[in-house]
């Protein structure tokens, strides 16, 4: 497995590739890997000639008061663990390489940007984008493989790429949890253990909105305001948003239609997870 840190050898690596007929897949990633990433490389491998996953906590995507700093940074432990799922390239660039001193270039998916997650994190999905983009520029992928975990960073890609008429395809893979439900997160070791209980409540909170919905509940409001009851019993948890919206557009649904997702953010003490449920 190759390890590459500077973007104008993984983009020179990458021509030779595709010089070479061979189909390239990429992972973008923060690394901390888990499961969830490693379900990503499953699907890569099967499908790629060439899988690259490239590791970089990106500081255009976390505003001022968020974990940049503190965020788990482990490059030696991904790389044994992208090794063995059978990745063959990791790109782990330095941030002065990759936002070089007057880096002024930036990419917004206007809209979409703004809802969700973008009301309590603005410029976050500025930053998402921005660093997909360079990424697509330096690796050159045909194929690209993210998680529906990220949902609403998955419609802002799938968009930038169709407007700017980008050519590579992106698949989305479903969300990878603990055996309690708990979505996978590299955020999850920030959690001590009352905390790592109490987080349980928010896929438990989605899976019973998915019951009133088999049970013939379609009235969008009704199933927030029981999972929002569910939610708020546990002590620690605080709601940043929970809305069921349509997964392309993000706009908010009264009724649950085609496409509905619910999608939850919530503080369990000073930690922020989301998750989501596809119901139709
Ligand atoms: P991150 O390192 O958190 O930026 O995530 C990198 C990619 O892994 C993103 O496309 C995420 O959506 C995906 N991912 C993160 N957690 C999971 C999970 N539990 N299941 C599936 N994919 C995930």
């Amino acid at each position: 497995m190759k390890i590459i840190n500077t973007p104008q050898k993984m983009q020179e690596t990458a021509q030779r590739w595709r010089k070479k007929g061979l189909t390239l897949g990429l992972i973008p990633t923060m690394g901390s890997l888990h499961e969830g990433h490693l379900s990503l490389v499953e699907a890569a491998v099967r499908e790629c000639d060439i899988v690259v996953m490239s590791i970089f906590v990106n500081p255009a995507q976390f505003g001022p008061s968020e974990d940049y700093q503190t965020y788990p940074r482990n490059l030696a432990k991904d790389s044994r663990k992208a090794y063995k799922g059978g990745v063959d390239c990791i790109f782990a660039p330095s941030a002065a390489d990759m936002y070089p001193e007057n880096y002024a270039t930036y990419t917004c998916v206007e809209g979409l940007s703004e809802k969700l997650c973008g009301k309590s994190r603005p410029g976050h999905f500025r930053g998402v984008a921005t660093v997909v983009l360079k990424l697509f520029n330096i690796v050159m992928p045909h194929k690209a493989y993210f998680g529906q975990k990220d949902a609403q960073q998955f419609a802002v890609l799938k968009k930038m790429v169709d407007e700017l008429n980008f050519p590579v395809i992106l698949h989305s893979l479903p969300i990878i949890r603990e055996d309690d439900g708990l979505a996978k997160s590299s955020r999850n070791q920030y959690l001590n253990e009352d905390q790592r209980e109490q987080a349980i409540v928010i896929s438990k909170a989605l899976d019973h909105g998915k019951t009133l919905f088999m049970e013939g509940v379609t009235s969008a409001e009704k199933i927030i305001a029981e999972m929002r009851g569910m939610i708020e019993k546990a002590p620690s948890a605080k709601i940043d948003y929970l809305e069921i919206v349509d997964e392309y557009t993000l706009e908010s649904l009264v009724k649950v239609q085609e496409h509905a997702l619910i999608c939850a953010a919530v503080f369990i003490g000073k930690t922020r997870l989301i998750d989501n449920l596809l119901l139709l």
